[in-house]
C-alpha cells in the first residue's frame, strides 16, 4: 500500500489554528510519528507538506500538496489537522465511499484512545478532499482549544490508531527504538536490573535506563557505534567512507558535532544521555 500524508498548514501564509496548543507543531509531530513507524514496513509513505514554505496564498499550500499527492499515485491521501471552535473529540472529512471505510476506522481507532466521536462528515467543501485523485480522508484529531482533548494529547496514540486503522497492523513501538534496544542488548548494555532489554520499540523506563548507561566517543567500537552511525547516515550526517563500520573515529566525530549542532546540544562529540533522546525522536 502507498499513503501520501500531509501536515496542515506548516508554511506561510498556511499558519494553522491557536488554542491551548498550537496546530502546526501537532500536525508535524504525528504526521513525523506516522512516517517513523511506518519506516521498513511494506506500507511506503510520502509525505507532501511544504513545510515552512512561502505562498502567495493558502489556495497555493494546498495545490502544492494536491500536486504532490496526485504525482505520488498513492491509493489513499491523509490530511492531518486538529480542529477548533470550542468542540470536543475526532471528526474526519471526506467524499468517497472508500474514503469513508477508512475514516470511520480511524474515528473509531481515535476514540477509543478516550476522544468524543464526531464521526465522518461530508468533505466536498475541502480543498485538499475535492483536488486528490485518489480516495482522501482529512482527518481533525482533536480539538485544539479543548482542555479535555489537549490534556489526553499523545502523538505517538494517534499516529499508532491511525495506523491501524488505515493498515490494520497494529504498529507497537518504532523501528529506530528497536534497532537501538537490539544494538544495547549486542554491546551488553542491560537496563536497571541488569536484564537485555526487550526489542519491542518501545521507550519504556526500562528502555531509558539503559540509555542513561551509554556513552559513545572517539575510540569506542561497539554495535551501538553502528547504531549510532546508521542513525546518522540516515538523518543527513555522512560518518566517512567506511560507512557504518562500528568504529568511532574521526569522521563519526565530525557527524556528531554535527549533529548536536544542528540540534543545539552541547557540540563536544560525545554521545550521552542528551544526544541519545533527540537522536531517538
Ligand atoms: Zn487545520
Amino acid at each position: 500500500m502507498k499513503i501520501s500524508i500531509d501536515a496542515g498548514h506548516n508554511c506561510t501564509p498556511d499558519g494553522g489554528a491557536i488554542g491551548i496548543k498550537r496546530e502546526d507543531p501537532l500536525t508535524k509531530e504525528v504526521v513525523g510519528k506516522i512516517i517513523n513507524k511506518l519506516q521498513n514496513t511494506t506500507t511506503k509513505i510520502i509525505d507532501c507538506t511544504p513545510y515552512g514554505q512561502a505562498f502567495s496564498n493558502v489556495g497555493q499550500s494546498l495545490q502544492y500538496r494536491c500536486s504532490k499527492a496526485n504525482q505520488s499515485n498513492s491509493d489513499l491521501h491523509l490530511c492531518i489537522h486538529f480542529n477548533a471552535g470550542g468542540g470536543e473529540g475526532v471528526e474526519c472529512y471526506v467524499t468517497s465511499q472508500t474514503a469513508k471505510n477508512y475514516a470511520i476506522k480511524i474515528c473509531n481507532e481515535i476514540a477509543l484512545l478516550g476522544y468524543g466521536n464526531r464521526g465522518v462528515k461530508d468533505g466536498s467543501h475541502l480543498f485538499v478532499v475535492k483536488n486528490t485523485n485518489m480516495p482522501c480522508v482529512l482527518v481533525e484529531c482533536a480539538f485544539i482549544d479543548s482542555t479535555k482533548d489537549m490534556s489526553m494529547y499523545n502523538a505517538d496514540l494517534i499516529a499508532n490508531a491511525i495506523i491501524k486503522a488505515v493498515t490494520g497492523n497494529l504498529i507497537p513501538g518504532n523501528s529506530v527504538i528497536a534497532a537501538f534496544q537490539a544494538a544495547c542488548n549486542l554491546s551488553g548494555i542491560t537496563d536497571k536490573y541488569g536484564n537485555k532489554l526487550v526489542v519491542d520499540g518501545v521507550r519504556s523506563d526500562l528502555t531509558s535506563s539503559a540509555l542513561a548507561k551509554v556513552i559513545l566517543k572517539k575510540g569506542t567500537s561497539s554495535n551501538l557505534v553502528k547504531w549510532l552511525q546508521t542513525r546518522l547516515i540516515t538523518l543527513g550526517f555522512p560518518c566517512g567512507s567506511g560507512g557504518a563500520d562500528g568504529i568511532f573515529g574521526a569522521s563519526t566525530l565530525v557527524a556528531v558535532k554535527n549533529f548536536q549542532a544542528k540540534n543545539k546540544l552541547v557540540v563536544d562529540g560525545t554521545v550521552g544521555t542528551n544526544t541519545l533522546n533527540k537522536l531517538l525522536d
